[in-house]
């Protein structure tokens, strides 16, 4: 157990300064320190640096064959970790850097082996969080950053959620308050003739599409058999305390499935749109929002909300799989353990 350094942003930009030195110091000399990104919290360490990263492993409980994303302030930073950009992906980079796109490019050596879990690309992105993009102007190296969370649980949104997770296994924690986004970012494969999404994110495949045409999709996303290119698109992540089930249709419906398993003694916990949660009656019913963006930043805190205590299990609503949604029903697909459509 060690002490984890907490420092809380606020309007006083002598003290940011300060608090941003002082995490960066920590961060150039080989220690983790949690920050907050506009799609999720990230636990940063020097990427550069082998034992720094092994760092992140260990206090994640990360499995080691799924590599880390490098994040970098600027696109000089980005071209110096990689092996040549293609054109459609230089656009790409114009686009939507800074901002929740991850490009994964062949690899130039820069960065330690254990970043890429020993493949010959490595994933980049350019975050578009004010404190990030000081964090990362004021370390000047590139700094690997997953998500702050134990390894399978959802990703942290507040840095609540980090010091629940992390407290006493990293150095320290930057509090900046809930993040914008999320979910993480959008992951894109460019190292073939068309970009690839392996992972749907903050950046949307319509997005995508509006500037490069065609966007190609990993087929694991859609098919079990198929193996992900993306190795942390295979194991199970987003778990909350209890067994979720996500239901499709109408209030009506959801409202028909709590029924059910109520009547079998199990105390239910409904997250759902507002619209739907304002007419069901269940143990507890939690609004994620009225609209998908809002949806969107309060799903990680609903899945982490329901206490075993309280609450047997979960019914979720699913969403329309259409712009940020394709994100969305990706996480909660991977915390279900049943869908339940008509
Ligand atoms: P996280 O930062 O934990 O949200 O996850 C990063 C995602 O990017 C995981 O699904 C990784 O498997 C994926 N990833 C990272 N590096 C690569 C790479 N070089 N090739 C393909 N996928 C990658
Ligand atoms: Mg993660």
């Amino acid at each position: 157990m060690r002490q984890t350094k907490r420092w809380y942003l606020k309007n006083d930009t002598t003290y940011n300064q300060e608090a941003l030195i002082e995490a960066a110091n920590l961060l150039t000399s080989g220690e983790t320190v949690a920050f907050p990104t506009e799609t999720v919290y990230g636990l940063g360490a020097d990427a550069t640096n082998e034992t720094a990263i092994m760092k992140i492993f260990q206090a994640k409980g990360r499995p080691q064959d799924n590599p880390l994303i490098a994040h970098v302030a600027t696109k000089e930073q980005l071209l110096k970790l990689v092996d040549g950009l293609p054109a459609y992906a230089e656009k790409l980079v114009d686009q939507f850097s800074p901002g929740p796109l991850t490009f994964v490019l062949p690899e130039n050596g820069t960065c330690a082996a254990n970043v890429t879990a020993g493949l010959s690309t490595i994933a980049v992105r350019i975050p578009d969080h004010p404190v990030a993009q000081q964090l990362l102007k004021q370390c000047n190296i590139p700094i690997a950053a997953p998500s702050a969370n134990i390894s399978g649980k959802p990703s942290p949104t507040t840095a609540g959620h980090v010091w629940t997770d992390l407290q006493g296994k990293i150095s320290g924690l930057i509090d900046g308050g809930p993040t914008g986004v999320g979910v993480e970012s959008t992951v894109i494969d460019c190292t073939q003739d068309i970009p690839t999404i392996l992972r749907p994110g903050g950046i949307t495949r319509e997005q995508l599409e509006a500037v490069v045409g065609r966007v190609g999709v990993d087929p694991a996303l859609t098919n079990k058999t198929d193996r992900p290119k993306a190795p942390g698109m295979k194991y199970k992540h987003y778990s909350p305390e209890m067994p979720m089930w996500l239901v499709a249709g109408s209030a009506r419906k959801i409202q028909e499935v709590v029924d059910k398993e109520r009547s079998k003694g199990q105390r239910i916990g409904v997250l759902a749109s507002l619209e739907t949660a304002e007419k069901i009656n269940a143990d507890e019913v939690m609004s994620l929002g009225k609209e998908m963006d809002e949806i969107t930043a309060n799903l990680y805190t609903g899945l982490r909300t329901y206490k075993s205590n309280d609450i047997d299990m979960i019914i979720c609503e699913a969403f329309p799989e259409t712009g940020i949604g394709e994100a969305v029903m990706n996480r909660l697909k991977k915390a279900a353990s049943i869908y339940i459509r008509d």
